[in-house]
């Protein structure tokens, strides 16, 4: 199996989820927000295709990580080889992280269709959902290029049934308030 990739994997990131992590840059996009600070990896024949064998042999290797984060593009778009990358991590004690234009309740959705998004997002820790929305742009917010995306405890979303926030991440009333005069046009 193949997966279309933006670059190569990125070692040492901190900005990209909790503690040290790898980052794969997916390719491929259908969201197309306005102000998307990755345009090159939208185009779905661009980046460059690479075997997971490689990708893997890179991920079992890593040291002093704490887990991975799927970015892009959007790794949806490929989500049969995102869930064996995931899988392997989860099989090292990586935890998975995952960026996502698509609404944690539409993936819902589409996973009654798709078993390759099904599977990925059993495998995925925390997501980080919905679509880059300038109007919302924020600075301040964690891990999130603008306040309308949330930062989702995956496993216990589909264990309840309903969407559940990392506590220590959910936007207060009063930071609400702060952010809104933190947004750039
Ligand atoms: S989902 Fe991400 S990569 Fe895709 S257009 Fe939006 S910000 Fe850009």
């Amino acid at each position: 199996m193949t997966i279309r990739l933006a670059a190569p994997l990125q070692l040492d990131s901190i900005v990209d989820g909790e503690g040290l992590r790898a980052v794969i840059w997916t390719q491929g996009c259908p969201h197309n927000c306005l102000g998307c600070h990755n345009p090159s990896t939208h185009d779905y024949a661009g980046g460059y295709v690479e075997k997971i064998k490689n990708l893997k042999d890179e991920i079992i290797n890593l040291k002093d990580h704490s887990g991975i984060t799927f970015s892009g593009g959007d790794p949806f778009e490929q989500s049969e080889a995102c869930y064996e990358i995931a899988l392997l991590a989860h099989e090292n004690n990586l935890n998975v992280w995952c960026y996502t234009g698509y609404t944690f309740e539409s993936l819902l959705k589409l996973s009654e269709k798709n078993q390759g998004i099904k599977n990925f997002l059993n495998e995925i820790d925390v997501l980080i959902d919905g679509r880059f929305m300038i109007e919302f742009k924020s600075l301040e917010a964690t891990f999130r290029g603008s306040t309308n995306q949330r930062i989702i405890d995956v496993p216990a979303s589909l264990k309840t049934k309903k969407i559940v926030l990392i506590p220590k991440y959910k936007l207060e009333e009063k930071s609400k308030e702060t952010l809104k005069t933190n947004i750039y046009i």
